[in-house]
Parts: C-alpha cells; structure tokens; sequence
C-alpha cells in the first residue's frame, strides 16, 4: 500500500463542484489501494477577499491578527473536503496545521518551517483514515498561529510528505505541469516532462507562481521527489527531482516574468569603503527584499548604486534612504516603476555558451529595449518595460525553440 500525498489548490478547490470533484478524485486514488493524505488551500479568490477585508478595516493591520483571520481560508476548504468524502463514504478527517504537527519560526504573515510532529497523523492512518490537512498554516511552538507566505500550501504539502515519508507527492493544480513559459501568456509554452530542483526554484523565485519558491527549497533538502499535474484530468505532469545528466543538453529549460518592479538609482555616493554596507543595511533594516543589484563608479569618480524591487516597496525604500542621503551632499536618487524582469532559467548554461546573446538579440530584434541585466549560474535576467513584457517572453521562447521537444 503506498502513501500518496496530494495538493489541490485554491481554483482545484473553488466551488462546490470543485470540491466533489476532489472528494472523487481522493476516493479514487484510495480505491487504488493507497493511503491519501490530501493537503488543500483556501477557496480561490477566499485569503485575497480576507487581506482586502483586513486592510479596509485597519491601515495597519496587526501581523498575528492576520495570520489568525488568513488561515481561517483553509480551514473552511478542510472540513469541506472532509465532508464531501464523507458523503462518498469515505471515512476521512479534517486536520488543521496545529493537529498536523506543523511547527513555524520566523515572522508572522512568513512562517518558516521548524520541526514537523506526524503522529496525530500517523494514528489517524493507522485507523484507515484518509486525511485532509490544511495548507499553509503552523503554528509556533507556544501556540500562535503562523501562516507560510502567499502559495504556502505547496510548502505544506512538501513538509507533510517529507515527514510522513510519502511514496508520491502531487501538487494537484489547474494547468497540466510546468511549462517553459505561463501558458497564459505565451501559447505554443511545452509542458515539461521533467526539471532539476535548481531551475524549478530559479524559476519560481523569478515569477513563476506555479509552486512557491520556498516549497521547492524544502523539496530539494529533504530529497522530495514531487510531480506537479492537473486535478481536472489524468494527464502526466512535470516531475520535479534533483538534476541528472542527460538534462545539462537542454540549454534553457524555461522563461520566467515577473511584472510591477521598481528600480531606485543613487548617484553621487562617496567612493569610499562601507557605503554599500550602509545604503543595502538600511534597505534591510526596512525589510525590503531587493532583487537585481548592480554598482559602479561614474565618470565623476563617485559610485552609483542601482538595484530594483516590487514596486510596492518604492515608497518605503526612498524613506528607509532618506536620512543617509541628507548626509551626502552630492547624492541623488531617482526612482522608476512600471518595469518588468524576464528570466531564462536552464542547468545547460553551465556548458553552453552564447546563451545571453541569443537572448539579447532576441530582445533587440522584437525592438524591446534591456534596462539591467543580471546572471547567475543557469539564469540570465533583464529588466524591460512592463509594456512589452509579454513580448519579450514570446521572443526569447521563440529564439531558444522552447515550443519543440529537445531531440
Ligand atoms: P494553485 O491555486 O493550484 O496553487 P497557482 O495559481 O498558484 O495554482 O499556480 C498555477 C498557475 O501558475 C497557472 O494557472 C499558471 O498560469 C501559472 N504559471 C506561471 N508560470 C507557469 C509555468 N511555467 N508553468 C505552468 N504554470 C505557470
Ligand atoms: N491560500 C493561500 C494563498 O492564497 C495559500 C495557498 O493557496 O497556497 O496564498
Ligand atoms: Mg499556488
């Protein structure tokens, strides 16, 4: 008998009829044999309504209250599902994050995992249970309710697997797998039989929100091995696993975007050392996350310092900068929204090259112009206007052949 763990997401679990199909879908899988340990989020559209309703009551609302209101979303779908299977006759309970043994540190509204204790869910199996577990809430070891940061059920359904030392692990959700590009915006994107943990975590810290970036880290340290598939058909999804070597011959295994980024430029910064440390710390000591950073020293012989974050962070970072620029007589700092990032994601870049040409080419020809550029090991990032990101997806998807199955 194996023990399968399953994800279904919030549009998997959006209406009542979602719901049955869940409960069939559960009960099918059980009827196969195999232990199922379900893992659901709140209804679509249901934590988005909660945040909203939050924010129109309070400018600021308090961090543990949000967690508090936002992982009631969950705990709705749970005892949904629950009753669902029931209703089909399957003998199934409802286990909230806390009966789950999900213990967080960390920030409220971004709980990290700290330890898991299965064994509420292990007697509960033992008895022949089929379970429903709710995603993306834990709590902390003295008892506040913690949730995991948006898309945080991938999370919890990784550390569910991880802890119950499942056979299979499906993030169940409404595309086929992940493709080289959002299907949404670009159409011929191929569905992708198989990607490395590396790349699928480059990809989704860049913008693909198929699975949450966090849930592909744990996957990669506790070895596990997941497939992402659709809960509406039986079609083979992508497996997510650690890299083999036949997969180095694919150049670029997938195209990210990622929309509404901001760039703060400083000009006039003393040359001198420390000051990075001081404009990045006070950025930090903000909680800003900054993504592409790039210096350098002007014709003028002071530095410059660009470096881009989401836009809804611009108004906290020209505060956070303010009282260090007062103290700078010659700086100056210049801010633009409305940018967009493409990132081209593959393992392969390691052993190929040519890779960021091809690309900017690409982007030259469709007349789309690169704002900054950033690269890693097997990832090369440009920032664009926002306007023509979709654009700029469809163009390097094209350049690398994206849409045709490696030979
Ligand atoms: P769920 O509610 O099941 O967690 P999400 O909305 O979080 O689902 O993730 C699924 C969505 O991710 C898809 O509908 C798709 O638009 C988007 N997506 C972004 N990038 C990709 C990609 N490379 N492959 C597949 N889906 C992607
Ligand atoms: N309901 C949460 C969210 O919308 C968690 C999840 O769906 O994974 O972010
Ligand atoms: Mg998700």
């Amino acid at each position: 008998m194996a023990l399968i763990v399953q994800k279904y997401g919030g549009t998997s679990v959006g209406t009542l009829d979602r719901i049955r199909n869940v409960a069939a879908r559960m009960k099918r899988t059980r009827d196969e044999g195999n232990q199922v340990v379900a893992v659901v989020s709140a209804m679509s559209g249901v934590t988005d309504g909660l945040i909203k309703m939050a924010r129109e009551l309070s400018e600021n609302p308090s961090e543990r209250e949000l967690d508090v209101l936002l992982a009631t979303g969950e705990q709705q779908s749970i005892a949904l599902v629950t009753m669902a299977l029931h209703d089909l006759g399957v003998d199934a309970a409802s286990i909230t994050g806390r009966q789950a043994g999900i213990f967080t540190t960390g920030s409220h509204t971004r709980g990290r995992i700290l330890n898991m204790d299965p064994s509420l869910m292990r007697g509960f199996l033992d008895e022949g249970k089929t379970l429903v577990v709710a995603g993306f809430q834990g709590v902390t070891p003295d008892g506040m309710i913690h949730t995991l940061g948006r898309g945080g059920s991938d999370l919890t359904a990784i550390a569910v697997a991880a802890a119950l030392k499942a056979d299979v692990c499906q993030i169940l959700t409404d595309v086929d797998g992940v493709y080289t590009c959002d299907p949404r915006i670009v159409k011929n994107a191929r569905k992708l039989p198989e990607i490395s943990y590396d790349e699928m975590l480059e990809m989704a810290s860049s913008g693909s929100k198929v699975m949450q970036s966090r849930s592909v880290e744990f996957a990669k340290k506790f070895g596990v091995v997941f497939e992402v598939r659709s809960s509406l058909n039986d079609n083979p999804g992508t497996l997510v696993l650690e890299e083999h070597p036949n997969m180095e011959n694919v150049v670029i295994r997938g195209v990210s975007i990622e929309r509404s980024q901001a760039r703060v430029t400083i000009t006039g910064i003393p040359d001198e050392p420390g000051m990075s440390g001081r404009i990045l710390g006070a950025l930090g000591d903000a909680e800003i996350n900054l993504d592409m950073i790039i210096s350098n020293i002007a014709h003028d012989g002071f530095a410059r310092h660009s470096f881009t974050m989401h836009s809804s962070d611009l108004g906290k970072a020209q505060a956070a900068l303010k009282p260090l620029l007062n103290e700078l007589a010659n700086s100056k700092i210049e801010t633009e929204a409305g940018i967009a990032k493409l990132s081209a994601v593959g393992i392969g870049m390691r052993s190929h090259s040519g890779v960021a040409a091809t690309m900017f080419k690409a982007l030259g020809d469709a007349g789309i112009n690169i704002g900054m550029i950033s690269t890693s090991e097997i990832k090369i990032a440009v920032t664009v206007d926002e306007t023509r990101i979709e654009d700029a997806a469809r163009a390097v998807h094209d350049a690398f052949d994206l849409d045709k199955a490696p030979a």
